[in-house]
């Protein structure tokens, strides 16, 4: 399966894209998380997405496309994969398109995740992560049982750059603007299918196995 994962920032891409993932025996590819290791590793391609990065902004096409590019060329997604993150705007998606093309390849399908605007707001602004392990807990929904502290490794726990509210708020704008019109576009193109990421996790993850099985 050849999957893209869309929804607005604080659907739960990220935790619904591991269980997809496993589910369907297939490549997680999260342009964000590609960014972020190169934020960590220190690269110039993290330093140059590192501002675009804490303003909430998106990081140039052109660098993101060759990124996607690159990775999708991998021996590991020949069979199939699911990207979560990209596209985020229409250039992006005619450029997944061509790269696809090149390869051989076709989409299978694009799952929305439909998440209300008042709750992607508050999950955003109560995410904390640890600095050490990467855990991702929730102040109101998973909270850690010291404030500030993880559960799991005891390593401290921050609140990413681009979760702050300002930046919060800005990130919403630029999926308003940029990111909603490529859902019209693959519901136009007869590619989406979109579930409610609301309630636990787990239902979120069976609703969406659900929906994905029949392009398996
Ligand atoms: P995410 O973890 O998917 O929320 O991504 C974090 C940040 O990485 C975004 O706010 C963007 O700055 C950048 N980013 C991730 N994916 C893309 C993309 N497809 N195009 C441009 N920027 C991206």
């Amino acid at each position: 399966m050849r999957l893209v994962l869309v929804g607005p920032p604080g659907a739960g891409k990220g935790t619904q894209a591991e269980f997809i993932a496993a589910h369907f025996d297939i490549p997680k590819i999260s342009t964000g998380d590609i960014f972020r290791a190169n934020v960590s590793g220190g690269t110039d391609l993290g330093r140059l997405a590192k501002k675009y990065m804490d303003a909430g902004d998106l990081v140039p096409d052109e660098v993101t496309n060759a990124m996607v590019r690159d990775r999708l060329a991998q021996d590991d997604a020949r069979e199939g994969f699911l990207l979560d993150g990209f596209p985020r705007n229409v250039a992006q998606a005619g450029e997944l398109n061509g790269i696809l093309d090149e390869l051989g390849l076709a989409l299978s399908v694009v799952l929305d995740l439909e998440v209300e605007h008042a709750e992607v707001v508050k999950r955003l602004s109560g995410r904390r992560t640890c600095k050490k392990c990467g855990h991702v807990w929730h102040l109101q929904f998973d909270p850690p049982s010291t404030a500030d502290v993880c559960d799991r490794c005891a390593g401290e726990l921050y609140q990413r750059d681009d979760d702050k509210p300002a930046t919060v708020r800005h990130r919403l704008d630029v999926y308003a603007a940029q990111t909603a019109p490529l859902i019209d576009f693959y519901r136009s193109s007869d590619q989406l299918v979109a579930i409610e990421a609301i309630g636990p996790v787990e239902d979120v993850t069976e609703r969406a196995v659900a929906a994905l099985t029949p392009y398996a």
